[in-house]
């Protein structure tokens, strides 16, 4: 424990935070089109798509939550879970797995994720170890890409690099136009890139600018924390990035605190730091590689 118990806590606080930025505390389904239904609650969202025979969850939230995630999934279907995917490595996309996993019959992540987890496990009491993906894909680096096929339906699960963290994939139901981002997209505040779990804001900006390129006009984004958006919103996003960006490469020589002082965010208001947990100069630290893309305590 010591150091690292005590960030370790403190990082789940502020995850949590995030949660709770966009006050969504009880679990509430919203239905996206005929096949695919977003669930909100205490921690990340949550995807709900529909095969014929079977369901597939997209993050499992928090394991506190997993009954009333579980009674939101069986308001909408009677079907299996046959797959649990994790868009990535955080406790509020897969503090679910291991309530879940007597119950699936796969678990699936980026390569990374397991990883992760596994390392992270390996300092718990074995009694709260488990949901370990238990299928990955994925290389080192690069991209990764890997298709569920069940029945009619067809899913996409994309790596596309280091953006959030080094393990993010995005969820596609291509016959439907949803896409389900994960973390790499909170609606509605700054991004948090998980510099010590790999994350890249230059890799972020790269892939939402090539996300934009290809998503449809009338497509319906899940982001990991915020209302469901579409590709308008994304659009400002990719925006928002490479004015930061730019900004940070247009004045080389100044630090994180000084780039937060002199990027003009009145412009971008609608991209509001997150309390205690991604701030403007923390935000400007990922960017140039000077911080760890959080607030630091003190
Ligand atoms: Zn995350």
């Amino acid at each position: 424990m010591g150091r690292t118990g005590a960030w370790r806590v403190w990082l789940g606080a502020a995850l949590l935070a995030v949660g709770s930025l966009w006050a969504a505390p009880e679990t509430r389904v919203e239905r996206l089109s005929s096949h695919a239904y977003v669930i909100f609650g205490p921690g990340g969202n949550v995807g709900l798509f529909l095969a014929p025979e079977q369901a597939i969850l997209v993050d499992s939230q928090l394991a506190d939550g997993v009954p009333e995630l579980l009674k939101a999934v069986r308001s909408v279907t009677p079907k299996p879970i046959r797959y649990l995917v994790n868009t990535h490595v955080h406790p509020d996309h897969v503090g679910g797995n291991a309530a879940l996993e007597p119950q699936v019959q796969a678990i699936i992540a980026h390569a990374n994720v397991r990883t992760r987890m596994a390392k992270a496990q390996a300092r718990l009491d074995p009694a709260r170890r488990g949901g370990l993906p238990g299928i990955v894909f994925g290389e080192e680096e690069g991209r990764g890409r890997m298709d569920l096929l069940l029945g009619d339906e067809e899913f996409h699960l994309l790596h596309l690099g280091p953006a959030h963290t080094d393990g993010d994939l995005i969820f596609g139901f291509p016959a439907e136009h949803v896409l389900q981002m994960g973390d790499m997209f909170f609606n509605g505040s700054l991004p948090f890139i998980d510099v010590a779990q790999g994350g890249d804001f230059a890799g972020l900006t790269a892939q939402i600018t090539a996300i934009c390129g290809w998503l449809p006009e009338d497509a319906k984004v899940i982001p990991g924390h915020g209302p469901v958006a579409g590709r308008h919103d994304l659009e400002r996003y990719r925006d928002f990035l490479k004015a930061v960006q730019a900004h940070a490469l247009g004045h080389p020589d100044q630090e994180p605190a000084a780039l937060a002082a002199s990027f003009p965010r009145a412009a971008w208001a609608d991209f509001k730091p997150i309390e205690g947990f991604v701030s403007w100069a923390s935000l400007f630290g990922a960017v140039t590689g000077k911080g760890p893309g959080r607030e630091t305590k003190p």
